[in-house]
């Protein structure tokens, strides 16, 4: 026999030709996604992060430290309030090292666990938990709320929605309110609010913030992820075999297909997968992780969850669908092995360099001088031959106490033969106050030839420790 007559003859679908002068058209209409809950490990750990996350952002506001908000950015008086930090503009490198520290930060985690931090931390995946939960409590659950939406416009379904976008709305508003407690006393801001006496900036920034809040997790969802967030499409640069992702084990799980609770698989000749799509239903997403990994996959874990409780229903072994590597998948490693290949030398590396500038961070916190000082020379006095023959030059010192107590700072000079200040010395500046002084210097008219010399600003803290060294010049006139 042939056995090229007997093989079954594949079909290849060719779609008909469109008519000539037919339109058509690449536009595919957004399909509405209704993920169903899904209880279990993961889960758990992301409501931990919504509780974590949100206890955070909405309590950290509130907070007091001694008389003043914890933390506050004030942009009107360039200062920054963390907690006992006061920080000036001239600290940005300390803000520096806070984007290295984030940037380094997601690279590792995205090194270990793929996108660990999409699937539990980003403000888009934490907010359309928050809101889906809502919608879940006022509509329904996913079948409720299909149904739902497949009907008829009746009170019933007016009334739902209309709540349902009440507190979303109320929500929304109240992280916006919470965002601009950043940036304004938020007592004063609550204040504000019920006097309806809010400034612009802060009514624009509140009901912006809130609006982008109900606006991409009421709505867009997922299509934030899919189509607008730029680190969806670099990720898959810091992937490599051995990043943890969440994947389907195809040579568990095929050939799926259903069968009843008590029928042996073997002898149907079927895999672990029952198609029950329930991995579908509760994705995010809306994806079909069995076939394999997409970049619209957020790492969320809801698949893996659901997935576990089919199999122990079955009374089948979990982790069909399951965090993994693509070496662990080829190569069936355990799951020691496979967290001791997770561990590589880029992960190794990634963790040296990041807790090195944690610390230097640190360090350099710990270290910093808690005042600063700017010198600028008076451009609009120019220098002059006073009393006794002496030559002045006058500048102005921005002096920034960056403690919480009142200090006084002594401002010495030196550089040239007899340089000296001959206005006040000793300054006082109140506590998390800048104050511009003018100060006068003098020298002999014959301390250096004429032309400008390089002097150097001496400021000494009296009533705490610390010492600055700011340098300017000194110009000294020729003679004629
Ligand atoms: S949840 Fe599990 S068993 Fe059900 S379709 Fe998905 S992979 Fe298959
Ligand atoms: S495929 Fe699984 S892990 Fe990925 S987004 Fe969907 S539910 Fe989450």
């Amino acid at each position: 026999m042939n056995p090229k007559a007997a093989a079954p003859r594949k079909v290849i679908p060719i779609a008909a030709q469109p008519a000539d002068g037919e339109l058509v058209s690449l536009y595919a209409s957004h399909q509405k996604i209704y993920p169903r809950s899904a209880p279990g490990f993961f889960n758990n750990w992301r409501w931990a992060m919504v509780w974590l996350t949100q206890i955070i952002f909405y309590g950290l506001p509130w907070l007091e430290w001694g008389a003043r908000q914890a933390v506050l950015f004030d942009l009107g008086a360039r200062r920054f309030y963390i907690f006992g930090l006061v920080l000036y503009p001239q600290d940005f490198i300390y803000l520096t090292g806070l984007m290295v520290i984030s940037a380094l930060s997601l690279f590792l985690f995205t090194a270990v666990a793929g996108r660990l931090w999409c699937g539990y931390a980003c403000p888009q995946t934490v907010y359309t938990e928050i809101f889906l939960w809502i919608e879940n409590k006022v509509e329904g659950n996913r079948s409720a709320r299909m149904r739902r939406d497949a009907q008829p416009w009746g009170l019933e379904k007016v009334g739902r929605k209309s709540l349902k976008h009440l507190l979303w709305l109320l929500l929304a508003l109240w992280t916006g309110f919470s965002f601009v407690g950043y940036f304004t006393p938020i007592k004063e801001l609550g204040v504000e609010v019920i006097q309806m006496s809010m400034g612009s900036w802060e009514i624009f920034w509140t009901f912006f913030y809130g609006f982008a809040t109900y606006g991409n997790a009421g709505f867009m969802r997922e299509q934030v992820c899919k189509h607008m967030c730029p680190y969806a499409r670099f990720q898959s640069a810091m992937f490599d075999k051995d990043t943890l992702i969440v994947t389907y084990d195809t040579e568990r799980g095929e050939p799926r297909g259903a069968r009843s609770r008590s029928a042996d698989p073997k002898a149907l000749n079927l895999g672990a997968c029952v198609d029950c799509s329930l991995c579908v239903q509760v994705c995010p997403t809306g994806i079909d992780i069995r076939k394999g990994l997409q970049y619209e996959c957020i790492g969320c874990g809801a698949c893996v969850d659901v997935c576990d409780t089919v199999m122990d229903k079955l009374g089948y072994a979990r982790g069909l669908v399951k965090y993994s590597t693509d070496n662990a998948m080829k190569n069936h490693w355990s799951q020691a092995q496979t967290l001791r290949h997770v561990l590589r030398p880029r992960v190794l590396v990634y963790t040296t360099i990041l807790s090195s500038i944690v610390l230097a961070v640190l360090i350099s916190l710990t270290l910093r001088t808690p005042f600063k000082v700017d010198v600028v020379r008076d451009r609009g006095v120019t220098a002059r031959l006073v009393a006794g023959g002496k030559i002045e030059n006058v500048y102005r010192l921005q002096l920034m106490n960056a403690t919480e107590k009142p200090q006084r700072y002594r401002i010495t000079v030196s550089g040239l033969p007899g340089l000296q200040i001959s206005s006040e010395t000793v300054l006082a500046v109140e506590s998390t106050q800048a104050r511009w002084v003018p100060v006068r210097v003098q020298a002999p008219f014959d301390a250096a030839a004429p032309g400008s010399h390089k002097i150097h600003f001496e400021i000494d803290a009296l009533d705490s420790s610390g010492h600055l060294r700011e340098k300017s010049v000194f110009l000294l006139p020729s003679n004629n």
